[in-house]
């Protein structure tokens, strides 16, 4: 069993004691629940010699609402988000996400900003110490090529957080902090498709909240696959929010994780909404499979996953129309 390496704890109480502590010197990182943190510490995956613990901020935790819509504390824990009641009535996708993360234990600790940032993944990096060595790493850490995309000039590790997608498909703002001061960004934003430098936050940038306009007539919904019924990440995860009018399909978003290495928001949908049914979801099928990028980062093919995920987006819109109680 590999052993978690010696730091520093810091242990502020306030946002601004928080940001001013990351500035400080050496590789010092946010520690949130530590669900994902403190096993990459312990494989070796990570390096840090301070740990920002944000349990004691209490300005990062809770939900509030009002007229424009939800705000999210990103100290909140997946457990709390799952629980909440507005957040189940207005937000669907985002409670069936949050409730299919990880085990009840995990969700107890880790939390909403812990999920969003969470380490991009792949099969070939996911593994112990001597594991690692004994096949000669891989470009995402002390290796020199991507071991499923061998001619490519980046890494292939795959997102797989799985509220991204549900809080994306609801157009979530994120409220970040850092040296520069506060700023806000369209969710989607914070991330890149790239499996080592996945988050577009700058250094000593914190992810305060996230922000869900209120959706009135939205009806939306998250799935996932995985190896096992709980715990997994997902293999695949799909979230789908969509908008009717007089029965009719008007707006459709359709946010992947899983596949590549950002959160993959489908383009190209709102020609879909003119058309019938049927045909709506036959181009929704050749729609994804093309944008999709799934690589062997998991033991399941990723011929699989690419078929897997049209599969999931027309079941949510099946489940999601009108007809069928939201
Ligand atoms: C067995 C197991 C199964 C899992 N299954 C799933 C799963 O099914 N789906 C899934 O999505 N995840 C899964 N996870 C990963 C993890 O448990 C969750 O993603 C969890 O929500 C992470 O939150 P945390 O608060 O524990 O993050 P931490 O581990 O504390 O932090 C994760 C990363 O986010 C950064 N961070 C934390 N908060 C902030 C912030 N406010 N601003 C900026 N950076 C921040 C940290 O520095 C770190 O880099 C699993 C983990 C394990 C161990």
């Amino acid at each position: 069993m590999e052993s978690l390496p010696n730091f520093s704890l810091l242990r502020p109480r306030s946002i601004a004691e928080a940001v001013a502590a990351r500035a400080g010197a050496g590789e010092i990182r946010f520690l949130a629940g530590g669900t994902d943190l403190l096993p990459a510490l312990r494989h070796g995956l990570m390096q840090a010699s301070t740990l920002i613990d944000l349990s004691n901020v209490a300005e990062l935790r809770g939900i509030t609402s009002d007229r424009e819509g939800v705000r999210i504390g990103a100290g909140t824990t997946i457990q709390e988000l799952s629980a909440h009641p507005l957040v189940a009535r207005d937000y669907p996708a985002v409670a069936e996400a949050a409730v299919a993360i990880a085990g009840p234990t995990h969700r107890a600790v880790g939390t909403v900003g812990g999920n969003l940032c969470v380490d991009t993944r792949c099969r070939f990096y996911n593994q112990s110490e001597p594991w690692r060595t004994a096949n000669n790493f891989c470009m995402k850490l002390a290796g020199d090529i991507c071991r499923v995309a061998p001619k490519a000039d980046r890494c292939y590790a795959a997102y797989s957080g799985d509220l991204a997608p549900a809080l994306i498909a609801h157009a979530a703002i994120a409220e970040i902090i850092g040296p520069a001061g506060l700023r806000h960004a369209p969710l989607a934003e914070i991330f890149t498709d790239d499996g080592i430098v996945y988050l577009t936050l700058a250094p000593g940038e914190l992810l305060v909240s996230v922000r869900l306009p209120a959706a009135p007539g939205w009806r939306s919904g998250y799935e996932k696959i995985r190896t096992r019924g709980a715990i997994d990440f997902p293999l695949v995860g799909v979230a789908v929010a969509l908008r009717c009018e007089n029965g009719k399909l008007r707006e459709l978003r359709v946010v992947v994780t899983g596949t590549d290495s950002c959160p993959l928001s489908i383009v190209g949908l709102d020609d879909l909404c003119a058309l019938p049914l049927d045909e709506a979801l036959t181009r929704l099928d050749k729609l994804v499979r093309k944008q999709v990028g799934p690589m062997e980062t998991t033991l399941a093919p990723a011929t699989y996953r690419r078929r897997v995920v049209p599969v999931l987006a027309r079941r949510l819109i099946n489940r999601l129309l009108p007809g069928v109680p939201a």
